[in-house]
């Protein structure tokens, strides 16, 4: 049977299972509810609050179809027959190249500069790469030729064609011709206050700021940003003023990623939009703020924490995105170990007392605070936090926000803190002495008080506690435990392999004998090709037993508390970090950037 000249349903069905992806009864049973599951997705497209316009967006395809069905491959259980399963599949078979489009890899402007858009959305076709004058353009229909050939020839382009899901070009048309749009409309209007001659002049003239902020181009422009950015998971996101542009940058898995150039002109409207939205004094420009954003994101709530600083050419603005789905999660699925996440838990019943978690910024301590506090959170017990600033806002928890600028800090809170009653208190930092004195306090008057210290091992903990003029016998009769932690990022389950250590490497990390199988990720289509997908925490925890506890004095150096803890059964961070290797959750590499 000759391959199929046309993408129908049956047809897309029959060269499934031609090429092995669907049995026999598969094929018959989804050849027998085609139709039904077409208009039931059509009608689903077209209720409530859909914004399809009259585009070939609005047709179900024949592979969205399929893939609704869920099916799992034939001979390949557990991995299901996706859009992008059926689409590389129709691929092969018609000849085209199979391309899954990675958004963070596109130029805004080969997407939006050759194809108009309405053109683009009306038959499913974007342009993802320009290169020695030839366009790649992706398609969701392999069979329509006619339509890449009408376009070459009207704007004069050589095209190359690929095919790509039409899930991913959907997505890719509304993401970028709407922040395109947005841009454009905004410089334009921008470029009108730059006629009347001194921009600068102008601004100080018509106090020209708000106006801007609150332009509706500068509007969407600010919504595509923030959308975009939750949508690729970023937890950070930056904009920064250069001297002709400004860049927006994401963080994503902890590797920042350019986005966007966008024009100079526009910079300033886009950063008083966000300080707008975060409630910063828009005339303040000199000093750095802070404020935050709350907004929501496929029904979840998600919290911007923004701050603008100052910098050579204008203010430089960094968004960090918490999402409570990593911000709070279940303690034993963020990467303890067994003997580590039961000392822990252990330490978390305790009626009274002090719990530190250590660790470098980005470490995911607040994770771990936050996450702990959920679990012990209950109608019975009051928790109170005191954080600089508050880091998401939760309603279980009664949150006070350190204010330095208006006399309200660590210290004069938790002064006052203890008349409100609370069971449980979490303190965002012990920075000072004072703010120590208060958590010994508090654990004294019974009191489970959770904070964090920024050491890097928990052994070195104790030393910082004394450094801070925590009496030895207070530390003794309060700490329960400390956890130091670390985050490291998880090989791609898509693409991972597995390679031999050097001796060079083995040598190293002091791994004894000879040959090491560890893993890592080639790089795919999953993990934008950079071989990792999501982090991983590695927690050492140390219990404050009675041996330990009896250490403690004023003369006590590192390495007796290293020692003295190894004896009662202390794993390292390097030890756990191994280990993550062998197990092949994290890299070699890994393992080195966060030991070295
Ligand atoms: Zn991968």
């Amino acid at each position: 049977m000759p391959e199929p000249k046309k993408l129908t349903f049956n047809n897309l069905a029959h060269l499934m299972e031609r090429r092995g992806l669907l049995s026999r009864d598969q094929l018959h049973d989804v050849l027998a509810r085609g139709k039904a599951q077409e208009s039931r997705l059509f009608s689903h497209y077209h209720s409530g609050t859909s914004r399809r316009t009259s585009t070939g967006a609005e047709h179900v395809s024949p592979a969205e179809v399929l893939a609704s069905f869920n099916l799992e491959i034939h001979g390949s259980p557990g991995h299901l027959l996706t859009e992008d399963v059926i689409t590389d599949a129709l691929a092969s078979a018609t000849g085209l190249p199979y391309v899954k489009i990675d958004p963070l890899k596109l130029d805004l402007h080969v997407v939006t500069d050759h194809i108009p858009r309405p053109f683009a959305l009306k038959n499913l076709i974007v342009a993802i790469e320009e290169s020695h004058g030839v366009i790649t353009v992706a398609v969701a229909d392999p069979f329509n030729e006619a339509i890449v050939t009408e376009l070459a020839s009207a704007r004069r382009l050589e095209i190359r064609r690929v095919l790509s899901s039409k899930s991913d070009i959907l997505k890719i048309l509304r993401e970028f011709y709407g922040f395109r749009a947005s841009v454009v409309a905004a410089e334009a209007e921008a470029s009108t206050t730059i006629d009347l001659g001194n921009l600068e002049q102008f601004f100080k003239l018509k106090g020209h700021q708000e106006v801007e902020g609150t332009d509706t181009h500068v509007v969407s422009a600010v919504d595509f940003l923030l959308n975009y950015a939750f949508d690729q998971h970023a937890s950070d996101i930056h904009i920064e003023p250069k001297r002709e542009t400004s860049l927006i940058r994401f963080r994503i898995d902890g590797v920042i990623h350019n986005i966007h150039v966008i024009p100079k002109p526009l910079h300033a409207p886009i950063v008083s939009r966000i300080k707008m939205l975060s409630r910063m004094d828009l005339a303040e420009k000199r000093r750095p703020q802070d404020g935050r954003i709350k907004t929501t994101f496929s029904n979840k709530d998600i919290e911007l924490r923004v701050s603008t600083v100052p910098v050579a050419f204008g203010e430089k603005v960094v968004i960090r995105v918490f999402d409570p789905d990593i911000l709070l999660q279940d303690l034993d699925s963020m990467g303890f170990y067994p003997r580590e996440l039961a000392l822990y838990n252990s330490f978390l019943r305790r009626p009274n007392g002090i719990i530190l978690v250590t660790g470098p910024t980005g470490s995911g301590k607040t994770t771990t605070l936050y996450s702990s506090l959920r679990s012990l959170s209950s109608p019975e017990v009051n928790i109170v936090t005191v954080e600089d600033p508050i880091e998401m806002v939760m309603e279980e928890f009664n949150q006070i926000g350190v204010q330095q600028g208006i006399g309200v800090s660590f210290d004069t809170v938790l002064r006052n803190i203890l008349r409100q009653d609370p069971d449980i208190i979490m303190i965002g930092e012990i920075r000072d002495r004072e703010t120590a004195e208060n958590a010994v306090q508090a654990a004294l008057t019974g009191h489970l008080v959770l904070s964090t210290l920024h050491t890097n091992d928990s052994a070195s903990t104790i030393i910082r506690l004394l450094d801070l003029g925590v009496p030895p016998f207070l530390i003794s009769a309060t700490l329960l435990g400390i956890v130091a932690q670390r985050l490291v990022r998880k090989i791609c389950p898509a693409c991972k392999k597995i390679r031999i250590l050097s001796q060079d490497e083995s040598d190293y990390l002091q791994l004894p004998g000879k040959s090491y199988a560890v893993w890592e990720g080639e790089g795919c289509k999953e993990c934008r090709g950079t071989g990792y997908k999501g982090r991983s925490g590695l927690f050492e925890v140390m219990d404050m037993n009675d041996r330990l506890k009896a250490l403690v004095s004023g003369s006590v150096g590192l390495a007796t508390i290293v020692a003295a803890a190894r004896k009662e059964g202390l794993v390292s961070l390097r030890e756990i970090a191994i280990n993550k290797m062998l197990e092949g959750v994290t890299t070699y590499e890994e393992v080195v950037s966060m030991t070295g």
